[in-house]
């Protein structure tokens, strides 16, 4: 009986494994035509100041449609993205989509209004798009300024010692682009490297948010994380706030700023426009 149990657990891997491959072939296929079409788009979430409640930053997060089955996840086809070498091409279609929203929302909204893009390691790599000599000459040809951009990085990135992923580092902090360190406190942080790389910004991961009521010790970490960061001259973002609980806990703990669905889920760049009046309004009223 065992081995009849042992033998279908096979069978049944083995299929699951093929589902995944014939999905990931899939994805690869349709990702082309999507980059062909320019069919992938940029949702915003908004980035709340704690100490007065306005939206002064939003996070670009990349969204692609699928006719059969709607929205799929990033966590899903970013992989695929770098694996196939795709990242560089869609990461540049989405720096391309934020330029254009930058440009509405630092006329219309906020001359300082920030949008974070988010970049994967291989997107530092040699050989690589050289965005960090496309971005600046493509934001000065839209008269855009550079301190409107910030950059997510996850610690991995940090911990690559290639030479040439941190000239291009350098190369995008002297041009006067602004580094966030991302979902912070999930990765091997090494606080040798967080000392020597001067960010802008520490995004808590969520984890440690959700659980910052439930668990006396993620309150005591977010604590530490906050006055670590404030010591070395970055703010912190909150990132997967959720309840007005949370918002006003991080607030009393001093945090700079949040981002969630407490305030927000990610929105296209009309949605996201409505609610940012809408948000004014109410505070203006209030
Ligand atoms: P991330 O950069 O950490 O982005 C935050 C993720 O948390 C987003 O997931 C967002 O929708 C989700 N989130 C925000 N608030 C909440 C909340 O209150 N609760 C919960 N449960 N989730 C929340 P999303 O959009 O699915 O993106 C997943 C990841 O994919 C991102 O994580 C980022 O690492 C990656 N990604 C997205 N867009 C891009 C892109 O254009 N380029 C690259 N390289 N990576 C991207
Ligand atoms: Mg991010
Ligand atoms: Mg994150
Ligand atoms: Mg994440």
């Amino acid at each position: 009986r065992a081995k009849q149990t042992g033998r279908s657990a096979i069978h049944f891997f083995t299929q699951e494994l093929h589902n995944e491959i014939q999905r990931t072939r899939y994805l690869k296929t349709a990702m082309q035509q999507a980059l062909r079409d320019h069919s992938f788009e940029v949702f915003l979430q908004p980035i709340v100041r704690c100490s007065d409640s306005r939206c002064v930053k939003a996070e670009a997060l990349a969204r692609w449609r699928l006719p059969e089955e709607g929205f799929i996840s990033p966590a899903e086809f970013i992989p695929i993205a770098e694996d196939n070498q795709f990242i560089h091409e869609l990461g540049h279609q989405v720096f391309t989509k934020v330029t254009q929203m930058l440009n509405q929302l630092t006329k219309s909204v906020d001359p300082d209004f920030q949008i974070s893009i988010n970049k994967s390691g291989a997107q530092f790599v040699q050989g690589s798009l050289p965005t960090h000599r496309l971005w600046p000459m493509a934001m000065k040809n839209l008269r855009l300024h550079n301190q409107n951009l910030v950059i997510e990085i996850t610690e991995s990135v940090l911990l690559d010692t290639a030479e040439e992923v941190n000239n291009r580092i350098n190369h995008f902090q002297k041009a006067g682009f602004q580094f966030a360190i991302d979902d912070f406190g999930t990765g091997y942080s090494s606080f040798a490297y967080l000392a020597r790389f001067p960010a802008s910004f520490l995004k808590i991961d969520r984890q440690f948010i959700q659980q910052i009521h439930s668990d006396q010790q993620m309150q005591v970490l977010c604590e530490a994380m906050i006055a670590m960061a404030h010591k070395m001259d970055m703010e912190v973002v909150a990132e997967g706030v959720e309840t007005n609980e949370q918002f006003k806990l991080l607030n009393s703990l001093g945090c700079d700023y949040c981002q969630g669905f407490y305030f927000s889920k990610p929105l296209a760049f009309h949605e996201f426009e409505d609610w940012l009046e809408k948000s004014a309004n109410k505070k203006n009223r209030a």
